[in-house]
């Protein structure tokens, strides 16, 4: 076993109050593209960039082309949890990790078992008619065409934060209770440049801060220990 992964595994053995603090690179092993990383066909496909579109002002004045964008490249069907959601699930149930918290609104720590998962920026499989406030799942937002309508008449909108729009601030409070009280705080599949979520790891008081991704992170962060093997792959071999 790499001596980065067999020191994860200690810290790991050696406690029961974890707290997991996850990215969108969590779920690129499931599939799901980072909206932000530009591809090939973005700049062919989208005249603005994915911030503007995904904004609160596009949202209200451009509503059909956000949810062209919206549907194209945040509403990806049929995606399963992978080695490293099926782990944390695992941690919890065996009462060594005490929730999630991420930047990831797909739900997948959820469909991978885990119970307390708090979702920063939202979750595509919470929508809500504006008129009504009638709750719509993922498929009916993902067969819709064009603007999607309520029965109502409403629009529907997704329990997403939007640019522009603040985060919940009851989230916030449970996320920084988390981490103020974690024994262990394991970053991952993040670069930390997404704030005001990112700043929440400045709530962390302990000495096992493990920070796994693939690429440098922008921020200094002073990690006790940096993995950089895909998070699938060294969180199920621990
Ligand atoms: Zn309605």
């Amino acid at each position: 076993m790499k001596e980065t992964i067999a020191r994860l595994k200690e810290l790991v053995d050696g406690s029961d109050n974890i707290v997991f603090f996850g990215g969108a690179g969590v779920s690129t092993e499931s599939g799901i593209p980072d909206f932000r990383s530009t591809d090939g066909l973005y700049h062919q496909k989208w005249k603005y960039p994915p911030e503007t579109i995904l904004s609160h002002t596009f949202y209200e004045c451009n509503t059909e082309e956000f949810f062209r964008f919206y549907r194209a490249k945040l509403l990806i069907p049929g995606v399963q949890p992978n080695a490293a959601h099926r782990k944390l699930a695992e941690l919890e149930q065996a009462g060594k990790l005490k929730g999630v918290i991420t930047q990831n609104i797909d739900g997948l720590h959820q469909a991978a078992g885990s119970k307390v998962v708090l979702e920063l920026h939202g979750s595509v499989h919470r929508n809500y008619c504006e008129k009504c406030g009638k709750f719509h799942d993922f498929d009916f937002m993902y067969r819709s065409e064009g603007v999607p309508r309520c029965d109502c008449g409403g629009r529907v909108k997704p329990d997403v934060v939007l640019y522009e729009e603040g985060l919940d601030q009851e989230t916030i409070q449970r996320s920084v209770q988390l981490i103020r009280n974690a024994d262990m705080l394991i970053i991952g599949g993040t670069s930390l440049n997404v704030y005001p979520a990112a700043g929440l790891i400045n709530y962390y008081r302990g000495h096992k801060l493990v920070l796994i991704n693939k690429s440098a992170v922008a921020r200094d962060l002073a990690a006790d220990l940096v993995i950089t093997d895909p998070i699938g792959e060294a969180l199920s071999r621990i």
